[in-house]
């Protein structure tokens, strides 16, 4: 819908609304193109679902519905699963109390200045970088547990192709040198800005929000420092508690949602 009024919001804040838009377009419209999904995507689906679970930083019924989707998926021992029955689960169709994933889409920090620019995108970064963040400080026993979900999400799903082959080879690289959950923060802060600066004045560059180093010195002074010589350089004893307050679940702001 292109006539949508524009929402106010700040630049510097993470908003619930597009995170529940981003599961929504993910579960409800990028999957539904997979009629059965089976082999390394089932297995794929079981795990993004999973992480989703332990670490998505939701509404307490957002939450009910994802442990409600975790639960059943785990159950499904067959080497293959009709999206319709995945969807049936999603949209509650067992009437489970108190479980919901709310419908469409309601773009605030990820709005974009045309219908084609920003949006999804734009929320499965900020969805992963909230997991890498909620496993870091909850704790979870496998430093890229979140990352191997996204790799494999991205590479079986992502609508984007040619951005799933991009991140599989930055993957292939060097997520295998993750081996803290702090380090897999930080993994994904810098392979995005990388996508950053590659994307910087691209098409895809929404005009209104420049593709940069991220984040800015004014969102975070401290996280910038110059060299002698004038070249910049990231403060990383700055950076992780930065990533840390942005991304973590009491800063994310609840306006527009219903
Ligand atoms: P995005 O880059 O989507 O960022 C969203 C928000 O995250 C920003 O507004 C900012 O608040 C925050 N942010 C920005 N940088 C960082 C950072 N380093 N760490 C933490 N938070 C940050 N598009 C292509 O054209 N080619 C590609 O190869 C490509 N590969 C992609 C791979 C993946 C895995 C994903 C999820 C997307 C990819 N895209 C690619 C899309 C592209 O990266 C942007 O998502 C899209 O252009 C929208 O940009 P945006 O301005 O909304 O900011």
């Amino acid at each position: 819908n292109t006539d949508e009024p524009w929402r106010q919001f700040n630049k510097s804040r993470v908003y619930m609304a597009d995170l529940e838009s981003t599961l929504h377009y993910s579960l409800r419209v990028e999957l539904a193109a997979h009629t059965v999904i089976k082999g390394d995507a089932l297995t794929s689906l079981k795990n993004y679902i999973s992480v989703l679970a332990k670490y998505f930083p939701g509404r307490p019924v957002v939450m009910n519905l994802l442990r409600y989707a975790d639960s059943w998926l785990q159950k499904q021992t067959a080497d293959q699963i009709s999206y319709e029955a995945f969807r049936d689960i999603l949209d509650n169709k067992a009437q489970i109390p108190d479980a919901a994933l709310p419908e469409g889409v309601r773009w605030v920090g990820c709005q974009g200045s045309q219908p084609h620019l920003r949006r999804y995108p734009c929320g499965v970064w900020t969805v992963f970088h909230a997991l890498t963040v909620q496993a870091n400080s909850g704790g979870s026993s496998a430093p890229r547990e979140v990352l191997g979900a996204m790799r494999s999400y991205v590479h079986n799903f992502f609508g984007c192709r040619a951005c799933a082959e991009h991140f599989e080879n930055m993957a292939r690289e060097s997520v295998a040198e993750v081996d803290t959950l702090s380090s897999a923060v930080l993994w994904l802060w810098s392979r995005h800005n990388r996508v950053n600066n590659r994307l910087a004045g691209a098409l895809s560059e929404d005009p209104l929000f420049p593709k940069i180093q991220w984040p800015s010195p004014e969102m975070c002074p401290a996280c910038h420092t110059v060299k002698d010589n004038g070249e910049h350089r990231w403060n990383m004893p700055q950076v992780l508690p930065f990533l840390m307050s942005h991304f973590s679940s009491s800063s994310i702001l609840t306006d527009y949602l219903d």
